[in-house]
C-alpha cells in the first residue's frame, strides 16, 4: 500500500495569495478558533459604550458602583433571569417565628426589618418561617425576609386589646418564638404579653442567635446570656436586616377572635409642633449648611414641609442656628425617617448623625459631595434657588388642595 507524500511547497504556495509573499488568511478557520464560535460570549465594547451613556445624551451615567454593568446587560435574557434574586419559599415549615413589627403608619422601621432579620436566623436555623403579625406593612414584607403573613384587625391606640388578640394568635399558631423591637409601642405589647401567658420575657436583647440571646446588665458589668425563650424583644441596631433572596410573604388563614375593648375608653392622636420636637425625637429633618447664605427662605421651607430644622456644625459655629440644631457626632443623632440636607459637603462627623435616617435628600452644588453620595435623591443646584423653587411648589399644591 502507497502512501500519499505531503508536498509542503505545495502547501506553503496555497497559504499565500497569488504572486505576492503575503499570506492568506483564513477567515472561517479563525472564526473557528474564537471563543464566540465556541459557544462564549463576545464582548461588545461599542454596546457597553452606548449603555453607559443617558438615553438621548452623550452624558454618561453616574456609575457609583464602579462595576461595568454593561458585562450584565450584554448576557443574554437567561443569564440575567439566572442571576434575579429567586424567591424562597418554605412549604412546609417545621415551626414558626413570630414578629410584631411596629410599622408606624403601614411602613417598616428600620428596627422592625432588624427583628425580621433576627428572625429569620430563629427560623433558618431549624427549617422555620418567620410570620408577620401586625396591620399589614405596606412595605415590602417579601424583600424583608417574611414567608408568612397574617393581619390583624387595627385596635386603634388600644394595647390591651391587641396583647389579648395576639396572645390567641400565638397559642392558636403555636409559634416557637415571638419577637417584638424594644421600642416605645413594642417594648409595651411584649411586658403585656409576658404578664398574659406567664412567660418570662427576654427584654432588649442585644445579640441573638439560634442557640443565645445575651443583654448587658447591671451597668454593663454583666452580660446575661441563655437559650432563646418564647417572647423576646430586641434593641436596636442588635441585628441586621435580612439581605439575602426574598421569601414568599403569603398570607395565612387563622380565625381571630372577636376584638375585645380594653380599659382605656378613648385615645387621641395629638400631633406635635415639628418646629418644637427634639431632633432625637423628630421624623422629619430639614438641616442647612454652609452652602446656605438664605436663612429665611430656609426657616419658610422648614415651615412649608412641616419639619424640624437642624444645621451642620459650621452654621452653629457661625451663630446662624442654636447649637441645639447641631446634628452629628458631636450634636444629635438622628432617628427621622427623612433627612433633607441643603448645602451640607458630608463630613464623617455630620454623616455619623444621620447613620440611622431612611431617606436622605440632598441639594448641592458639587456632584461629587460625600452627602450627595450618601443620599437617595439628590439635587445637584444652588440651595438658594431650589428653596424658593419649592416653596412655590408647596404653597401651590396646598393652593390646589384647598378649593373646594
Ligand atoms: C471633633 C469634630 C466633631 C465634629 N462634629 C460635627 C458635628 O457633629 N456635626 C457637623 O455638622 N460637623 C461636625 N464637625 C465639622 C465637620 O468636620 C465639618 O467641618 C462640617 O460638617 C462642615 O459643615 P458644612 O458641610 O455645612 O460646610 P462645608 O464643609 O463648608 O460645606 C458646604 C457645602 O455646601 C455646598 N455649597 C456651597 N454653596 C452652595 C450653594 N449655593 N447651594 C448648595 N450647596 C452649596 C458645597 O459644595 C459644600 O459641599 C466636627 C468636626 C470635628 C473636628
Amino acid at each position: 500500500m502507497s502512501r500519499l507524500r505531503r508536498d509542503l511547497r505545495m502547501e506553503r504556495a496555497t497559504h499565500r495569495i497569488e504572486g505576492t509573499p503575503r499570506p492568506r488568511f483564513d477567515l472561517a478557520a479563525m472564526l473557528a478558533a474564537t471563543p464566540a464560535a465556541a459557544g462564549r460570549l463576545r464582548r461588545d465594547p461599542r454596546g457597553e459604550e452606548r449603555l453607559a451613556l443617558v438615553p438621548g445624551t452623550l452624558r454618561r451615567r453616574l456609575d457609583r458602583t464602579q462595576r461595568v454593568a454593561a458585562s450584565a446587560v450584554a448576557a443574554p435574557a437567561a443569564a440575567v433571569a439566572e442571576m434575579a434574586p429567586k424567591l424562597v419559599v418554605i412549604a412546609e415549615p417545621a415551626y414558626l417565628v413570630a414578629v410584631v413589627p411596629d410599622a408606624p403608619g403601614g411602613r417598616l422601621t428600620p428596627h422592625d426589618r432588624q427583628v425580621i432579620g433576627a428572625a429569620r436566623l430563629l427560623a433558618d436555623a431549624g427549617g422555620g418561617a418567620v410570620l408577620a403579625l401586625g396591620e399589614m406593612p405596606g412595605e415590602d414584607l417579601a424583600a424583608a425576609g417574611v414567608d408568612r403573613v397574617l393581619g390583624l384587625p387595627v385596635a386603634g391606640y388600644d394595647p390591651e386589646a391587641r396583647a389579648a388578640l395576639l396572645h390567641a394568635v400565638l397559642d392558636g399558631l403555636d409559634i416557637r418564638h415571638a419577637l417584638l423591637p424594644e421600642s416605645a409601642d413594642g417594648a409595651d405589647l411584649a411586658r403585656r404579653l409576658a404578664a398574659l401567658t406567664g412567660e418570662t420575657l427576654f427584654a432588649g436583647a442585644e445579640s441573638l442567635t439560634a442557640k443565645a440571646v445575651t443583654r448587658a446588665a447591671q451597668g454593663r458589668r454583666i452580660e446575661q446570656r441563655r437559650a432563646p425563650p418564647r417572647l423576646i424583644t430586641l434593641a436596636a441596631d442588635a441585628s441586621a436586616p435580612h439581605g439575602g433572596a426574598p421569601h414568599e410573604a403569603i398570607p395565612v388563614v387563622f380565625a381571630l377572635p372577636a376584638l375585645m375593648p380594653g380599659a382605656i375608653l378613648s385615645a387621641e392622636f395629638v400631633p406635635a409642633d415639628p418646629a418644637r420636637v427634639g431632633l432625637d425625637e423628630a421624623d422629619f429633618v430639614v438641616s442647612a449648611g454652609n452652602g446656605v447664605r438664605d436663612f429665611t427662605a430656609f426657616r419658610a421651607l422648614v415651615e412649608a414641609l412641616n419639619a424640624t430644622p437642624g444645621a451642620s456644625r459650621m452654621v452653629c459655629d457661625a451663630g446662624l442656628m442654636p447649637r441645639a440644631a447641631q446634628v452629628g457626632a458631636s450634636g444629635t443623632v438622628l432617628d427621622a425617617r427623612c433627612y433633607f440636607a441643603l448645602g451640607i459637603a458630608g463630613a464623617p462627623q455630620h454623616l455619623q448623625g444621620v447613620a440611622r435616617c431612611e431617606h436622605v435628600v440632598a441639594v448641592n452644588t458639587d456632584l461629587h459631595a460625600a452627602m450627595i453620595e450618601r443620599a437617595g435623591l439628590a439635587i445637584v443646584a444652588d440651595a438658594q434657588k431650589v428653596m424658593p423653587a419649592l416653596i412655590e411648589a408647596l404653597t401651590g399644591a396646598l393652593a390646589v388642595e384647598a378649593q373646594p
